[in-house]
């Protein structure tokens, strides 16, 4: 039936010129048969702000498929979960793609319907496909795919509601009050030795089956329950390392423990950091703000070293390595907080003459790039803050949490009025400052001011992101970070 229903889409496009030239947005016809996932197909002309919702024959809104938020331009694919669409009944519905407060839908088939419904659709299908006058007000959403927090036990069966945990706590930068008070909560940790990994037990036994491995000292549990036998349920992402007894890469795991193994330990409350895959970058807060962010690079796991993802958590910093060397390359400042894992300088070779290149790695900041440990900028950014600033600045027992990219996390759009500066004497950067510190003196303050919904213009178009003051990303480079973790979550390693 989707052939022919593509196939009268053809005729459709051919009968109807003006719909060929604007290459206007549309979305395929879709079945959904009991038991398979349903695979939603979607055209935007360029990037914009959309949405895709399900509504009924006479467009009352049943179901949201994708809440407003930025897409790239191009075809979509979106597959969906069987049980995406349990809400609703078998029938007849809509697929509407409302953009730019245009709409344009296709029929939605729930079930498998009689010969004289299915051609039901196609006419629904026929007489809407191209429907320009459908700007109604949508109906409240009756579910959303993305709309419920997402927070570091997000795959947990357990839902416990404690006051600032880290694992109960969404992962969202903007809540300043809440990520504060969790990043100054008591933690708790295994008593071993800080290289030292305790075996997590799938059953409150000590011959039972292993789930995963807990790191000494630095690594917190999430507590569940605590049983009267001297055993206490946790959960926890395992810190599997190549060399583990456990090899469970990363994996969000849930498993006992024995209590006297466990010990709680309050955090310093001056500093703390954040750690999010999802921006690829460092967080600093101090005295309860957000002080700062950095650019950084976590684990990039392939399929021969998937134990190169960073493992995500909550931990301590428990130690000060300094420096050290990984084959040829040189990292400063390493602060520990993970066994092997370590906070460090984005890693630099030592050229003939002594001086240091940073060529190799510091293009890589912002995204996936190490073995797991976790890589920071050292140029200086607007606040004057760098790795260096950090080695001097932090000091052991400060928390360092590492926020998972789970699928359905999304980086917000900045506001189109955010200032933005550059040299206009040549300058190749944006800048988030006018007195950024990569920059000469000579040429500060930048003369050159725009805002960043001006980023597009074709005067900018050809600027990039300066990495010292790292103003924020490109709308498209956003919506492609978010293209990806509508569906995926990159740190899940199968
Ligand atoms: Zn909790
Ligand atoms: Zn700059």
């Amino acid at each position: 039936m989707i052939r022919r229903l593509l196939a009268l889409v053809c005729i459709l496009a051919l009968l109807c010129p003006a719909a060929l030239a604007r290459q206007d947005a549309y979305v395929e016809p879709c079945q959904v048969l009991p038991g398979e996932s349903a695979l939603v197909r979607y055209f935007l002309p360029a990037t914009t702000t959309a949405q895709l919702s399900v509504t009924t024959e006479n467009g009352l809104e049943v179901l949201q498929v994708l809440t407003p938020r930025l897409l790239l331009g191009g075809l979509h694919e979106l597959k969906l979960d069987e049980t995406f669409f349990d809400s609703l009944q078998e029938g007849s519905y809509l697929l509407v793609l409302t953009c730019e407060g245009v709409s344009v839908s296709a029929a939605l088939t729930i079930g498998s319907l009689s010969e004289d419904d299915a051609q039901e659709g196609i006419k629904a299908s026929d007489e809407n496909f191209i429907d320009e006058n459908n700007t109604e007000e949508a109906a409240p959403a009756a579910a959303a795919a993305s709309d419920e927090p997402i927070t570091p036990a997000h795959l947990s069966a357990y839902r416990p509601q404690h006051e600032n945990c880290y694992w109960c706590t969404p992962m969202d930068i903007t809540d300043e009050a809440a990520v504060w008070a969790m990043l100054i909560a008591p933690v708790t940790v295994v008593d071993l030795k800080q290289k030292e990994q305790l075996v997590l037990r799938a059953e409150p036994d000590n011959s039972s089956e292993g789930v995963g491995v807990i790191t000494g000292q630095s690594q917190a549990v999430h507590v569940l329950e605590e049983r009267s036998d001297g055993w206490v349920l946790v959960e926890t992402y395992s810190s599997s390392f190549h060399d583990s007894r456990v090899k469970n890469w990363n994996a969000f795991v849930t498993g006992y423990v024995q209590k006297d193994k466990l010990k709680t330990v309050t955090p310093r409350t001056d500093y703390a950091m954040i750690v999010d895959k999802l921006t690829q970058r460092l967080y600093i807060f101090a005295d309860g703000k957000l002080l700062t962010e950095l650019l950084a690079s976590t684990g990039l796991a392939n399929e021969r070293q998937p134990y190169n993802e960073t493992r995500s958590g909550e931990f301590l910093i428990v130690s000060r390595v300094g420096d050290f060397k990984s084959d040829n390359l040189i990292c400063r400042m390493g602060l520990r907080f993970n066994s092997g894992d370590l906070l460090h300088e984005v890693p630099h070779v030592l050229n003939a003459d002594g001086t240091r290149s940073y060529k190799s790695c510091e293009p890589k900041l912002g995204q996936r790039a190490s073995h797991g440990c976790i890589r920071i900028q050292r140029r200086q950014n607007a606040d004057g803050i760098n790795m260096y600033w950090i080695w001097n600045n932090i000091k052991t027992g400060t928390k360092l949490v590492v926020w998972e990219d789970y699928a359905g996390r999304q980086i917000p759009l900045p506001d189109d009025s955010t200032p933005l500066y550059y040299n206009p004497d040549g300058g190749s950067y944006y800048h988030s400052t006018d007195m950024c510190p990569g920059i000469r003196d000579a040429y500060l303050p930048l003369a050159g001011t725009f805002t960043y919904g001006q980023l597009e213009n074709s005067a900018y178009a050809s600027l990039t992101m300066c990495p010292n003051c790292i103003p924020p990303l490109r709308k498209a480079e956003i919506a492609r970070i978010n293209e990806i973790h509508l569906t995926q979550s990159p740190g899940v390693i199968q």
